[in-house]
């Protein structure tokens, strides 16, 4: 018996990428699943591997943009699993190409938006009615780090769309917190999809990601597979409304992370300390002998104004 057995979790693109690792976390604890995206075979291939972990699966194909679509993947997974308990708000688009906001065409913002606000507000409210008539539920919003706060990525549709989706889970958390229904976020940092390949692998962002996150490191799909499993579970029955941030220490660094010191290097492991040198670095002699000194106001006065 698993966590989720007997509970139906519907995961919006669940075809390939978060969505995916959704399907596999919930099917192998127990959970049927309704996975629905837009390209059927990749879908069909996720239901047959979570068939083989024992899940009864419905696939059924759909665009989040459009309302019917959304009306008939929710009506569908009812009819097929009697139930909907769990709805992992998953699919989105983004735009890479760093645009600043004053050359963001009007088409790109309303293609993202209608994906990543509506389409999820879409689904939220048809899933949202079935929960309150059954007086349980559970929402997980897949937000961003983005919708929390600026970032240099450019994005401002993206922005636009992942701010307006956690403001609507902390109002649409406290709207039916006293009807049964939870209603959460989950705001990752960046994890290897291939919403983000092309920049992460292609340009090599993601050292430049690493390096400004107090982790250093980009996240694990796992890594945010448990934390919106938790928030779709029974052991968070009292949290709702509630924006979970998994970006290994992002947003808590207020971007005071951005550049490793290079002592940190220095000091790594077995590497020679600070005041011997460390041969895989080679610092300027005035930062050296700086920091042999001992770093001014710290390690000795500051010298009178
Ligand atoms: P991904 O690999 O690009 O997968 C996106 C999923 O959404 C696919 O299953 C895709 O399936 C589906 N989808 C896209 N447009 C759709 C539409 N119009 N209708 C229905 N389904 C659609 O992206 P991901 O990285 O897994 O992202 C999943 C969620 O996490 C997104 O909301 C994203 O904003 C968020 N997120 C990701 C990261 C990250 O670093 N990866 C970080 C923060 C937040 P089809 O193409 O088959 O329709």
């Amino acid at each position: 018996m698993g966590q989720f057995s007997g509970k139906t979790v519907l995961i919006t693109g669940a075809s390939y990428g978060l969505g995916e690792g959704f399907a596999e976390g919930f099917a192998k604890e127990g959970a049927d699943l309704v996975l629905t995206a837009r390209s059927k075979d990749l879908l069909d291939g996720v239901a047959d591997r979570m068939r083989a972990l024992g899940s009864k699966v419905t696939v059924v194909t759909g665009d989040v943009a459009v309302e019917d679509d959304v009306k008939r993947v929710v009506s569908t997974g009812i009819a097929e699993h009697g139930k909907i308990d769990v709805l992992v708000n998953n699919a989105g688009v983004s735009d890479l190409r760093g645009l600043s906001a004053e050359t963001f065409d009007t088409a790109t913002w309303n293609w993202i938006l209608s994906i990543d606000l509506t389409g999820a507000f879409m689904y939220l409210r048809e899933v949202g009615h079935h929960m309150l008539t059954r007086g349980s539920g559970s929402i997980v919003n897949i937000c961003s780090i983005m919708g929390s706060g600026a970032s240099e990525m450019n994005i401002i549709a993206y922005a636009a769309a992942k701010g307006g989706l956690r403001n609507v889970t902390a109002q649409v958390g406290c709207e039916w917190a006293d009807r049964g229904v939870r209603v959460n976020s989950v705001s990752p940092g960046f994890i290897m999809t291939e919403m983000v390949r092309p920049a992460l692998e292609g340009l090599g962002m993601d050292k430049w990601i690493a390096g400004r996150t107090p982790m250093r490191r980009i996240g694990e799909l796992h890594e945010i597979v448990g934390p919106v499993m938790f928030l779709a579970s029974d052991a968070a029955g009292y949290i709702t409304g509630h924006d979970l941030l998994v970006d290994g220490g992002t947003n808590a660094s207020n971007g005071y992370y951005q550049i490793p010191p290079i002592h940190h290097e220095w000091n790594k492991g077995d590497a020679e300390k600070v005041g011997q040198g460390y041969p895989g670095i080679q610092p300027r002699p005035d930062w050296y002998q700086a920091l042999a000194a001992g770093i001014p106001g710290l390690h000795y006065p500051m010298p009178e104004a």
